[in-house]
């Protein structure tokens, strides 16, 4: 037999427990929404990514655009095979390593995320 304090004891805990579990749960959900609305936002206002000039891909610079490389396995300059680049897989370009391929610049997101969360700015506007 528990002696009934404990019991109370373990059934608060519980509550609290739960609380806490669901509260994480939320929060996860909520940073994961802000996540996003701050990417929408940053895509507005974000000055646009200076290396691919906002295209978020650029020519790719191993084939420079022409699809195919010459190579050689023997560095043979009679045999030179032209074949698929293997950077762009003959699409010409590659995304841009600057922004990831977003086309806009990322590198203060995470502290303007941070300063969002700490003025609690409306983000629905
Ligand atoms: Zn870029
Ligand atoms: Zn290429």
């Amino acid at each position: 037999m528990i002696p009934k304090p404990l019991r109370v004891l373990g059934k608060g805990a519980a509550i609290i427990l739960g609380g806490f579990v669901t509260l994480n749960i939320a929060g996860v959900v909520a940073i994961g929404a802000l996540r996003s609305v701050a990417e929408k936002k940053r895509k507005k206002f974000a000055p646009p990514c200076g290396v691919c000039k906002g295209k978020g891909y650029y020519l790719c610079k191993l084939c420079k655009g022409n699809a195919t490389i010459k190579w050689s396995p023997l560095y043979d300059p009679v045999h030179i095979n032209p074949c698929v680049c293997p950077t762009c897989d003959g699409d010409r370009v590659q995304d841009c390593l600057n922004c990831v391929g977003k086309g806009y610049c990322l590198l203060v997101h995470l502290q303007e995320l941070q300063f969002w969360l700490l003025n609690r700015v409306d983000f629905c506007k």
